[in-house]
């Protein structure tokens, strides 16, 4: 987990000399332009070929450099999107100024004051204010006292307003603590519920959280049915985005309620399974193929993660062998258990709720590769199910709940596509 996280903070701008700014987008695309050309000239986006070109243009050395790889991301996105849609064409020069793309340091730079500057080309700079929400400001922050880093950031003109969107990295891997004394989350995601058991070390099932989505499931499933169609035909777009939207705004609240339980725990470190290594020469049980066949089991891995380490917990991916077959009372494998809705023991007679058993598992085969050991459980607390409809939770709110729905008034937070 050394890869870089990074999370896009969109600002107001209030420059000084707007026309400046009108120059840089037209400038940028200009040069853009000519490297369109000339990948097209030599069939190949390679960053050394092209550099073999000569290219006018009134840009700052670096911000040239965007500019050669903003076209080179545009031809292979083409290419993307070609393997679906053979009416694609090839990107070509345009005449309209685009989104300028800038380096930190060189083409923008924070100053202390929460200004910035922007360079359009040497000696010519635009001084502007900002604005955007508390939360993004605290981001900028963060990014000048160094807890974050900053990344790249890209001039938008919209509707004659001029923002700057800034990527802000993080490069900080969460660590654990004290694994004797952290708290174990085993979260099971299936294609209708998700659920969460903290368990700590002394073998106490300290509470589980199961969120029901199952009301979702028939939306969901017409959302994939609509995408499968836009391969072949490119109508009804409006309609997809408009899924596509309340899919990541969902997966988004639900990765954020999962990472608030966590941080209820004591040094929380997430369990989650690790695609990577599912194997194809193991047979599954049907559960498991469900669930690796449903709409959400990876995006809302990858969401849940994200944002836990954002928040500073430690993420662990863990083998789901057997995750849903065993007793965690006895370690019996349930090789023949039936699909209902519970799990049963046919050797120690132990019983519980299907998911929640799956859930249990995962963060004792977490707690098992930090400490080598599990300890036996000592109880297993009775579970509230929160249930999801369209429209939100619809449970009274309770002491588990309150702290959930004030989330969804949240904005979902950039994260990264595909
Ligand atoms: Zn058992």
């Amino acid at each position: 987990m050394t890869d870089k996280l990074v999370r896009t903070v969109c600002l107001k701008l209030h420059p000084d000399k707007p026309h400046l700014l009108d120059e840089l987008r037209k400038n940028f695309r200009e040069t853009w332009n000519q490297y369109i050309n000339h990948i097209k000239e030599l069939g190949t986006t390679n960053r050394q070929r092209l550099e073999e070109k000569k290219v006018e243009h009134n840009l700052l050395e670096n911000t040239r450099q965007c500019a050669r790889d903003k076209a080179r991301e545009s031809v292979k996105s083409f290419f993307e999107i070609k393997k679906f849609d053979d009416e694609a064409t090839f990107p070509s020069p345009k005449d309209e100024p685009m989104t300028a793309k800038l380096n930190y340091r060189d083409g923008y730079v924070f100053r202390g004051d929460l200004s910035v500057r922007i360079s359009v080309r040497a000696g010519d700079r635009v001084y502007s204010e900002v604005s955007g929400s508390q939360k993004d400001m605290r981001y900028i922050e963060k990014a000048l006292n160094g807890e974050y880093s900053f990344g790249t950031a890209e001039v938008v003109k919209k509707s004659g307003e001029y923002y700057l969107h800034v990527h802000i990295e993080s490069e900080d891997t969460p660590t654990v603590q004290d694994q004797e004394e952290s708290t174990y989350i085993g979260i099971d995601i299936n294609e209708g519920n998700i659920v969460a058991t903290a368990i700590n070390t002394g073998g106490e099932v300290l509470r589980t959280l199961m969120l029901d989505y199952s009301p979702l499931k028939k939306i969901k499933h017409k959302h994939f049915i609509i995408r499968k169609r836009l391969r072949d035909n490119d109508k009804n777009l409006k309609g997809f985005d408009k899924e596509r939207h309340r899919t990541n705004n969902f997966v988004h609240k639900i990765s954020r309620i999962i990472v608030e339980f966590a941080k209820e725990f004591n040094d929380p470190i997430l369990c989650l399974e690790d695609l990577a290594h599912i194997r194809k020469e193991i047979r599954y049980s049907k559960k498991m193929n469900r669930r690796l066949h449903s709409w959400n089991f990876a995006k809302l891995g990858k969401y849940i993660k994200y944002k836990a380490r954002w928040d500073g917990i430690f993420v662990q991916e863990i083998d789901p062998e057997h995750t849903s077959q065993m007793c965690p009372v006895c370690g019996d494998i349930e090789k023949k258990n039936k699909n209902g809705r519970r799990f049963e023991c046919h050797r120690c007679g132990h019983q519980d709720h299907r998911d929640r058993n799956a859930s249990l598992n995962i963060g004792l085969k977490g707690m098992k590769n930090f400490l080598g050991n599990v300890p036996s459980l000592k109880n297993f607390p009775s579970f509230r199910k929160v249930r999801w409809m369209a429209s939100g939770l619809v449970n009274r709110p309770t002491e588990d709940i309150i702290q959930m729905s004030c989330l969804s008034s949240g904005s979902p937070s950039a994260l990264p596509s595909g």
